[in-house]
């Protein structure tokens, strides 16, 4: 509009003053149609606004698409219609307002989309149009009509195009907010997912220290149900007396971790080791959230449960060391007979016999060394779920006769067999025979000479049970519980060389077969038995 329009009529400053309203009121619009009805009123108080339209324009399509429209008081939904050769088109496209003061002589029809009324063609005769600006950009038009031919004069086009204005700077806020909702709304979308699919355990704690959010996998390792734990409510005031062990164990472990985030500081990587049930090692890590101003507002918390990697590492620890521990001593016999074989063999000393004899020697401790050997990699393959059964026919009672059969050269003990018939089953002929030296071999090192060692194997409708029953150091109830861990040895057994590990892979093959693996003892001193049982039908 040229500045000279302004200078020209001191009325139409105060008219625009009059104006100024519509301001914050479209401000206030929560919506478009809010927006028209705020723009309209607006409009309608200062000029005729007999039929009144607001429209928005959508580049893209070059579409223009009227919000709503009044006529005569009535309002109208809108609808949209193509970039035409119109009046309000022509503003879109030269985004300049438009005084149209006679319709008839002026230009086309103007056609409105509510159409014919009483089947007659109502057109106004007279209009202003105005752009709504962005810069440059045309968001829209106002457009102000009347059936009266004459009804506006430049005044009035001032008016409405700064009626325009604010209603352009309501439509660019109402898509800023709507941009920001769709954003925050992608955000948190975008959130929940990562959260669910995480394997991680998260909690985000508030400034107060209190759980705000927890993923699926919180969740499930606390053990907890949406109905016990109470989001935003700090733990103090918790009913945690009603929650699981677990969770109340986890909870009082984290307590510090939720100190640190208090005060500001976040924590790198902390181990935490739970004890109700099993023992479990969680990995801890949590870093403070801060506001903009750099004002702790809580935290993250994240859980991972790294038993299975710490076993794993101590696993393959416990195998370096007993691997160095053990193998030293048959390494060094082999290594000193190997060197006075070769000293008889160059000095022409020692018959035939002594020779015989070194040499036997190196072959049964380089046995030794790789039944060391196979006992490490069968653990190993048992840790990683990796031991395989290859089943086939076999009788567990001839299977025992023969194993104590071959141990009763050695053995400065009474080795008895008691056994049904025939206990036919389809095991692993190899790997049960590795459980059956292993306690028969136990019940003799841990038992006085002399005494006597009993081998029943017995079967009923399901299973067949191998008991071993030895004379010998005993248990007492704490040693019975700790007993098939890997690397336990009893206190009172560490006279006697040993590695802890025959008992837990016993164990491991029993199980594999579906069978089970106990030990009785009545106390120190009092001798035990250790007992196992296989199914007589493979289970599926
Ligand atoms: P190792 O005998 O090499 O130490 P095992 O796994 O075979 O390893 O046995 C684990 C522990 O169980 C032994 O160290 C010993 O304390 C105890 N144990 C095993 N068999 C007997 C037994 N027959 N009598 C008493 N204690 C036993």
């Amino acid at each position: 509009m040229p500045a000279t329009l302004i200078g020209r009529d001191a009325q139409i400053q105060a008219r625009l003053e009059a104006a100024r309203p519509v301001g914050p009121q479209s401000a206030d619009a929560r919506n478009l149609t809010d927006l028209f009805r705020s723009l309209y009123e607006e409009t309608a108080r200062t000029m005729d606004a007999t039929v009144f339209l607001f429209a928005l324009y959508d580049e893209a399509s070059e579409t223009v698409r009227v919000v709503r429209q009044m006529d005569r008081g009535i309002e109208h939904p809108g609808g949209s219609f193509p970039l035409g050769k119109g009046f309000t088109s022509e503003v879109i496209r030269t985004g300049t307002p438009k005084l149209i003061r006679n319709w008839a002589t002026e230009g086309p029809p103007v056609r409105l989309l509510y159409g014919t009324e009483a089947k007659e063609l109502v057109t106004p005769q007279s209009g202003v149009v105005a752009p709504i600006l962005s810069g440059e950009r045309v968001l829209g038009v106002l457009s102000a009509q009347s059936y009266r031919a004459e009804a506006y004069d430049s005044a009035d086009l001032l008016r409405l195009a700064s009626i325009a204005a604010h209603g352009g700077m309501a439509v660019q806020r109402m898509r800023a907010k709507e941009q920001r909702t769709a954003e925050q709304e992608r955000r948190a979308f975008e959130l929940e997912a990562v959260l669910a699919t995480m394997t991680d355990a998260l909690l985000i704690v508030d400034a107060r220290g209190a759980i705000v959010q927890l993923n699926k996998a919180a969740r499930e390792l606390l053990c907890l149900d949406s109905a016990s734990l109470v989001l935003g409510q700090p733990l103090e005031q918790q009913r945690v007396e009603q929650w699981p062990e677990t969770a109340r164990e986890i909870t009082a472990a984290l307590a510090p971790t939720i100190d640190a985030l208090r005060l500001g500081t976040s924590i790198a990587e902390a181990e935490v080791e739970l004890h109700s049930g099993q023992l479990r090692v969680l990995s801890v890590g949590a870093s403070v959230l801060r506001s903009a101003s750099g004002i702790p507002q809580g935290g993250v918390i994240l859980l991972r449960d790294v038993t299975a990697q710490r076993d794993l590492e101590r696993l393959r620890e416990d195998i370096f060391s007993m691997a160095w521990h053990d193998m030293q001593a048959p390494i060094a016999v082999i290594r000193g007979h190997a060197e006075l074989l070769q000293r008889l063999l160059s000095s022409g000393e020692g018959d035939g016999k002594a020779l015989q004899a070194e040499a036997a020697l190196i072959l049964t401790h380089a046995d030794r060394l790789a039944d060391l050997l196979t006992t490490l990699f069968d653990v190993s393959c048992l840790e990683a779920g990796l031991l395989s059964i290859a089943r086939s026919p076999m009788d567990l009672g001839a299977m025992a006769r023969e194993v104590a059969e071959g141990m009763r050269p050695a053995a400065r003990h009474e080795i008895k067999v008691a056994s049904d018939e025939r206990v036919a089953g389809e095991w692993d002929e190899g790997r049960i025979r590795q459980v059956l030296m292993n306690v028969l071999s136990n019940a003799l090192k841990y038992s006085p000479e002399g005494t006597t060692v009993t081998v029943s194997v017995t079967a009923d409708e399901r299973n067949a049970t191998v008991r071993v029953r030895d004379q010998g150091i005993g248990l007492d109830r704490s040693e019975l519980a700790r007993l098939f861990r890997r690397g336990y040895r009893a206190e009172s057994a560490k006279k006697i060389p040993g590695g802890g590990l025959g008992l837990y892979f016993s164990k491991g093959i029993v199980a594999a077969h579906g069978g089970r693996m106990w030990a009785e003892s009545a106390g120190h001193g009092k001798g035990s038995a250790f007992c196992f049982t296989l199914p007589l039908e493979e289970r599926a």
